[in-house]
């Protein structure tokens, strides 16, 4: 089963980019309310949305041990 949840704005973010030039953007959800779709600083475009990133605990990888060190 799954449901709906609010989730804090501060840990989300959008990423869009330009279909002209590619560059990206990365805004926050409180964004919106005040611009609409972002456009490029550069080209003067409206960005496409990409996707949604959701602010996560980094995994931190320790170093493999090499075999026969000591
Ligand atoms: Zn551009």
């Amino acid at each position: 089963m799954t449901t709906w949840k609010k989730i804090d704005d501060k840990k989300i973010r959008h990423v869009w980019r330009c279909p002209e030039c590619g560059k990206t953007a990365i805004i926050g959800p409180d964004f919106y309310g005040d611009n609409g779709t972002p456009v490029c600083m550069e080209c003067s475009d409206d960005m496409e949305y990409c996707r949604t990133e959701t602010l996560q605990a980094a995994i931190v990888r320790r170093p493999l041990r090499a075999k026969n060190a000591y």
